[in-house]
């Protein structure tokens, strides 16, 4: 197998852009790459920066998601709240679950020295901190970290960052969504530790830039939520080492795309050839043929977090695919593509071919139980 340098990997992301802008990657989309990691499509099109939500629409298969404006105004006043007199509240909280001790908490405002120098001063005032043999418990408000993403720099904002004793920094998300009788929506709880581990791992970098140990950044994320529909908040630690694994291999793998990239022809492209006023000007059927030539793992879990996602499953349907079921029918099923396989399989129309031999025993005493159940 060819593998390509790292200047022709460039080459060939820049081509599938074409002349479409590249797209910043911002925390929600980075965690978001963790969320179906088995995707080449989606690994090539976040590698190369291409705007999906463009592509989506161009297709004619808009995402169904996006924040509605009256949660990112609920959103907004809730980090308000925490975050008042320099973050009041949420010391209240850290001081209970991480054991902040109460006289030596400073807080910094990392906004106040303007946005062009932000992510040089949280470096400065991590590397401090990070130095610091005192217990000093300390709060940064309004943070910049960075991460790099297929050869290209991300900014990313935490909420805030805390740094306590013991020598341990915390990334602290605030989220609007309700803990109610301390249980919460557990796809969104999953969201904001996948937003949180981004986090960890762009402060774990920084202090490894900066010659520290990257594990003073703890893996325990704090999760700030209102509870029980009002809004008083609530902390609580969320472990992220999950998440930070599939994260850091899933970005491994955007670094060195060559072997995704080997397999298509290479005059391939995602251009969307915006015209003078920046819309998409591409034949709708061009680009979805070129998009299929790039391999999709669709999963309805794609439907909250992908943009491509009505497209990928209008595919998928076409061809009956066996992903369509969900991510563990399609791992059980593992090798078997479409249902329409299964099915052959299942009642012994269709013979196993090399490596299918046990699914298909499975699934012919599946269709027997089933038929017994049945008569
Ligand atoms: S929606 Fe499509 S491109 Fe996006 S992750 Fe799912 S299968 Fe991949």
């Amino acid at each position: 197998m060819k593998g390509l340098g790292h200047e022709d990997q460039a080459k060939r992301l820049d081509a599938l852009r074409g002349g479409t802008p590249q797209q910043p990657h911002d925390a929600r989309a980075i965690a978001a790459l963790a969320a179906n990691p088995g995707c080449t499509r989606r690994a090539l099109m976040d590698g190369a920066g291409i705007d999906k939500d463009a592509a989506a629409r161009h297709l004619g298969f808009p995402a169904p998601f996006g924040q509605s404006p009256f949660a990112i105004t609920r959103g907004n006043v809730f980090e308000t709240l925490v975050k008042a007199d320099g973050c009041a509240e949420l010391l209240r909280m850290l001081r209970e679950l991480l054991g902040l001790p109460i006289a030596e908490v400073a807080y910094h405002d990392v906004e106040n020295v303007g946005a062009h120098l932000r992510h040089t001063h949280t470096r400065a005032l991590i590397d401090r901190a990070a130095r610091d043999t005192h217990d000093a418990g300390t709060l940064y408000d309004h943070p910049l970290l960075s991460l790099r993403i297929a050869g290209h720099t991300a900014y990313l904002e935490p909420d805030v960052v805390a740094f306590q004793l013991g020598g341990r920094f915390h990334i602290v998300e605030i989220k609007s969504f309700a803990v109610i009788d301390g249980q919460a929506d557990p796809a969104a709880v999953a969201a904001a530790a996948r937003q949180a581990a981004v986090y960890v791992l762009a402060l774990r970098t920084m202090l490894e830039e900066l010659g520290h140990d990257p594990l003073k950044v703890a893996h325990d994320v704090v999760l700030v939520c209102p509870e029980n529909f009002a809004n008083r908040p609530v902390a609580t630690l969320v472990d992220v080492r999950k998440q930070l694994a599939v994260l850091k291999r899933q970005l491994a793998r955007m670094t060195s795309l060559d072997r995704l990239l080997d397999g298509l022809p290479d005059d391939l492209t995602f251009d969307l050839v915006p015209g003078e006023d920046g819309r998409p000007t591409r034949p709708v059927a061009e680009l979805a043929d070129a998009l299929r030539r790039a391999t999709a793992r669709y999963a309805p879990d794609c439907l909250s977090t992908c943009d491509l996602c009505f497209f990928c499953r209008d595919e998928a349907r076409q061809e009956g695919a066996s992903d369509l079921l969900g991510r563990h029918v399609r791992d059980e099923l593992g090798g078997v593509a479409s249902v329409a396989e299964a099915l052959g399989l299942a009642d012994g129309v269709r013979q196993p071919a090399e490596g299918q031999e046990e699914i298909a025993r499975l699934l012919r005493g599946a269709e027997r139980l089933r038929k017994e159940c049945l008569t």
